[in-house]
């Protein structure tokens, strides 16, 4: 079993000020994996003196040789590939076969992809005979979730690097083990000391002091929209910028003229990623009532097909969830949506056949769920699918907005213009149109309480910086 009892701090493992472990669990058995640092305060307080004074020499550097370093890191990352899958695979319940790519590959793939939009982006603009240029922030402090945990941590270190900014990390206490791979490689290259700071512990004592540490300058948050907004209400007593990405309900509007086998497929893979354990997932699906029949019938045999089990076989489609508390989190809402009228077609709170061991939800689908009913309105994180019908296209995209989230959705028609224009009309960051996959460096980010940032891309690196006007 690994033993993470040190955090990095200014180029060195330390022991922390605390001696305190936190238990990484198995999502497929329960069982103790791995044991990681609880950090204190003072741990904080330390990491971020190493990072203010790294800073100066870190943004002064040539953007080349920041950008180098990024891309020494994504193959750093990428010769770990293998063992960053597995760990994650084990710590979130998504089968290994996607992990490899999604939790692994592509958040190595970060880097170099922040180091590309660095090289090429316009750092000064001359207006009216006046200059004005963009600067790293200062001290960064990220702060992320189990879901995806080296991905969220990458999409905000890529970028903060490469623009010049020294970081503070504090990965998910639920899942931190990639995060110390990821301070290995960093270790192993020829960052200066203290421009990258792992402490690993809860929100409440880690995350809490990083958000409210005066010396830094910036917080980028991602995870629930409860925490988010504890970190920016302790930001705020020194006015940091907060990024927030935070939770979605998002919905598939599906029109009468969409292919239907296609939409409730590729709205079914979005739910059910990583368990349903995904920010973006497709929750809501929206159906026309003279469809709904067919759309339950093709949901029900698509749900039923999925192959559960454990997250390191090959033949898993659909993994536990995180942990035993997100499970019965989740069997409360399949309960909920029992109670609150809705009628559950296959799936329910029981555990799987079988699987007595693991954190398993079976793959449920609700059809006859109203809009206003809890399993509709909040975020589930777990593989359950509400189906709401519709009389018609207004009607749709009323129900489509009408949540507090708006971080994704999605729009199937048979005439691609239609999509479009129903796409502008919903309330979110992102919108996926036909199945249409964007291209990368796409902005990343919600409207409405989903959060206030955009991560990824141009967006996701002028996130980390401050504009100056030299008025010449
Ligand atoms: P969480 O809010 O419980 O934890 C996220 C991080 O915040 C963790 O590191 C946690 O330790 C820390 N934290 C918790 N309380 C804190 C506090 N009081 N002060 C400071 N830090 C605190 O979320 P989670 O359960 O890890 O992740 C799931 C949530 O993340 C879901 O709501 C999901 O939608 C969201 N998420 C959003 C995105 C996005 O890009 N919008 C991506 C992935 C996950």
């Amino acid at each position: 079993m690994q033993v993470r009892d040190q955090v990095y701090i200014n180029g060195k493992w330390n022991r922390p000020t605390t001696d305190g472990l936190i238990d990484v669990i198995g999502s497929g058995n329960g069982e103790v994996i791995a044991r990681a640092a609880a950090a204190g305060p003072e741990d904080v307080d330390r990491a971020v003196k190493a990072a203010r004074a790294a800073f100066d020499g870190w943004s002064s550097r040539p953007l080349e040789e920041r950008c180098a370093l990024l891309d020494r890191l994504q193959a750093g990352l990428g010769d770990r590939v293998e063992e960053i899958a597995t760990l994650v695979a084990q710590e979130v319940g998504m089968p290994v076969r996607n992990s490899r790519m999604v939790q692994a590959g592509y958040p190595a793939m970060l880097a170099g992809m922040a180091a590309k939009v660095a090289r090429e982006y316009a750092w000064e603009e001359e207006v009216n005979g006046s200059l004005i240029v963009r600067e790293p922030i200062g001290v960064v402090g990220c702060i992320t979730p189990w879901n995806y945990p080296l991905l969220q941590v990458m999409q905000k270190l890529g970028p903060a690097l490469a623009a010049g900014c020294t970081i503070v990390l504090k990965p998910s206490e639920v899942a931190p083990l990639s995060a110390f791979i990821l301070a290995e490689v960093i270790d192993s290259l020829d960052f200066p000391p203290g421009v990258f700071n792992l402490v690993s512990g809860d929100g409440p004592t880690v995350g809490e002091a990083i958000a409210s540490h005066p010396d830094v300058d910036m917080v980028s948050f991602t995870g629930s929209t409860r925490a988010g907004k504890r970190v920016t209400e302790l930001a705020a007593q020194t006015i940091k910028r907060v990024a927030l990405e935070l939770g979605g309900k998002s919905p598939t509007v599906i029109l009468e003229d969409a292919d239907l086998d296609k939409a409730i497929s590729a709205s079914m893979r979005s739910c059910y990623m990583n368990s349903g354990q995904t920010c973006i997932a497709q929750t809501r699906m929206l159906v026309p009532k003279a469809l709904e029949d067919k759309a339950v019938e093709l949901a029900k045999a698509r749900a039923e097909s999925m192959t559960l089990g454990d997250p390191l076989s090959e033949e898993t489609r659909l993994g536990p969830l995180s942990s035993a508390a997100q499970q019965e989190r989740v069997r409360g809402y399949i309960r909920k949506g029992v109670e609150e009228g809705a009628e559950l077609v296959t799936g329910g709170p029981e555990q799987p056949e079988g699987l007595e061991q693991g954190f398993f939800v079976k793959p449920t689908v609700f059809r006859g769920v109203r809009n206003d009913m809890t399993i509709a309105r909040e975020e589930i994180f777990g593989p359950v699918l509400s189906i709401i019908s519709y009389e018609d296209e207004e009607e749709a995209i009323k129900i489509a907005n009408d949540t507090v989230y708006g971080l994704s959705g999605a729009v199937w028609s048979g005439d691609s213009e239609r999509a479009k224009k129903v796409a502008r009309r919903l309330r979110t960051g992102q919108v996926i149109v036909n199945g249409g996959r964007g291209a990368p460096g796409m902005p990343f980010g919600g409207y409405k309480q989903s959060g206030n940032g955009r991560e990824s891309g141009k967006a996701g690196l002028e996130e980390f910086l401050e504009l100056k006007a030299l008025q010449l």
